[in-house]
């Protein structure tokens, strides 16, 4: 998937379940913004450790750099010591030429370089003076959710996404094409999933608009069920399906 796919497609996703804890005043817009912006630059980073420019690149240099040159190295050193039970040499070769196996694109990997991007950035505002607790633990979130749904959005793509990596070699995988040959259509799904998020969100302000503004907060749970339904339709649409690594020639 393109990098404009994952940053509009996480965009929306989190705006539906940030935005209710705004209007219900849990939260204010500066948390909401923290949250939205963080998730945005999540949703961008895995790719960073993949062949050619990514779109962080053009859009955040410095994070890209710090990611490449800093989260990404480190994430590996710090896993390869903590999973001891699997020939961890692979994780120096093997992922960066393949995108969708490595540990970039998995869960012990988002949930690494997250914790460690965060931190880093926190020692650089705790030393001009900026630190704060609250965004800092936001920014984590927002990290790990754009991460977290970036690998639900590359499921959705032929490439698929190793979850278990690298534990297991089941391939989770659906039929969206990521890249398009000279001429060919841009898959309609993408627009659908856009959509039926946009609506999600527009469900949200209408609930907001004729319920009771006290009572409002009480129906958070229902909208993050909605918002994991509508997830797995997206999941169901794609076509996703499981399959083992060894049979597949990548
Ligand atoms: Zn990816």
């Amino acid at each position: 998937m393109l990098g404009k796919d994952h940053m509009s497609l996480s965009f929306l996703t989190a705006l539906m379940v940030s935005l209710p804890l705004y209007l219900g005043q849990v939260i204010g817009s500066d948390i909401l913004i923290c949250f939205i912006f963080t998730v945005i630059i999540g949703s961008l980073l895995p790719d960073t450790d993949c062949n050619g420019t990514p779109l962080l690149y053009w859009k955040f240099g410095p994070l890209y750099y710090l990611m490449k040159v800093l989260v990404f190295p480190s994430t590996k050193f710090v896993l390869k010591f903590i999973i001891e039970k699997r020939d961890m040499c692979n994780l120096y070769s093997e992922e960066i030429n393949d995108e969708h196996r490595g540990i970039m694109h998995s869960p012990a990997g988002i949930i690494t370089s997250s914790a460690l991007l965060t931190i880093f950035i926190a020692l650089f505002l705790y030393v001009l003076g900026y630190f704060h607790i609250i965004y800092t633990f936001v920014a984590f979130l927002g990290f790990f959710g754009g991460q977290f749904l970036h690998l639900l959005q590359d499921t959705c793509t032929k490439s698929g996404v190793n979850w278990g990596y690298p534990f297991t070699n089941n391939l989770l995988r659906g039929d969206i094409s990521t890249f398009r040959k000279q001429g060919e259509q841009v898959d309609g799904r993408l627009k659908e999933f856009q959509a039926i998020l946009f609506s999600g969100i527009i469900f949200v302000i209408a609930i907001y608009s004729y319920s009771n503004k006290n009572f409002f907060i009480y129906l958070y749970p229902v909208i993050i069920l909605i918002s994991m339904l509508i997830w797995i339709y997206i999941l169901w649409r794609a076509n996703v399906f499981s399959e083992h690594i060894a049979a597949k020639t990548l």
